[in-house]
């Protein structure tokens, strides 16, 4: 663990996780038989199962918040895949696409809950982050993973999605190019051709024949869409993060 996981941690345990745990999280058993270790960020001292299954990982007190059980969650009892959070030290946003899963945290103070896919959960937070610092978690299928792998934003800019990876986004970027986009009204098919025809002739690897392609493909969209080529110029790489989330934000269904 480094000291910026622990930092994300401790931010995740302080706000929500404590509170969240000891009114709904399962700690049947603590002090785990033959455990030794947190399975999330490797501490000694008082484990605890992270659900009523003896042979599951153990988690220490603060981990256990994060990656243990809680009442009103079905299978598999805890926030893993389909879940989201957003976590500032005064709020946390919570979201799953399942309805029924969401009650377990309802009642708690300070606590939105959303019936909302992760993917557009984490859309809302890239278009508009709360006031750093916060938190934003896509939880997946690794448990102990997860406490290891949070990572605080402390810029709207410079974000951290945290989960099954670490993906750091230059979300200022993302911004403006969704809002230029969406000012010029790019339509999807247009603007994906343009790109992968800009890119070609970037590569400068292909026959003479399909960089003439490209290059026509470019006049014509140009043609349909005066400055669309200086959009798709000035859009990050088309293989980055970046470029993944310009597509997801500016053509959200
Ligand atoms: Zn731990």
């Amino acid at each position: 663990m480094n000291s910026k996981s622990t930092a994300a941690l401790n931010l995740y345990h302080q706000w929500f996780g404590d509170r969240a745990h000891s009114a709904y999280g399962k700690t049947a058993v603590i002090n785990k038989p033959g455990a030794t270790h947190c399975a999330g960020c490797g501490a000694t001292g008082r484990l605890h199962s992270a659900n009523s299954n003896q042979d599951s990982h153990s988690f220490c007190d603060v981990c256990v918040t994060v990656a243990g059980s809680y009442e009103g969650i079905k299978n598999p009892g805890r926030m893993g895949a389909g879940w989201a959070a957003i976590i500032t030290p005064e709020n946390a946003i919570l979201s799953t696409g399942n309805e029924e899963n969401l009650g377990a945290f309802k009642k708690l103070p300070n606590t939105q809950v959303f019936n909302n896919t992760v993917q557009k959960t984490l859309i809302q937070c890239i278009l508009s982050p709360p006031e750093p610092p916060f938190l934003l978690v896509a939880f997946g299928n690794s448990s102990p993973k997860v406490c290891r792998q949070l990572r605080a934003s402390y810029s709207k800019d410079l974000l951290y999605i945290s989960g099954d990876s670490i993906d750091r986004i230059d979300a200022g970027i993302v911004r403006r190019c969704v809002s230029a986009l969406n000012d010029a009204d790019v339509p999807q098919k247009l603007l994906a051709s343009a790109t992968s025809s800009v890119l070609t002739i970037a590569r400068g690897v292909a026959s003479e024949q399909a960089t003439e392609r490209a290059k026509k493909t470019i006049i014509d969209a140009e043609e349909k869409h005066p400055g669309i080529t200086e959009i798709v110029r000035s859009m990050p790489l088309a293989d980055s993060l970046e470029h993944r989330w310009i597509m997801a934000c500016a053509y959200a269904k």
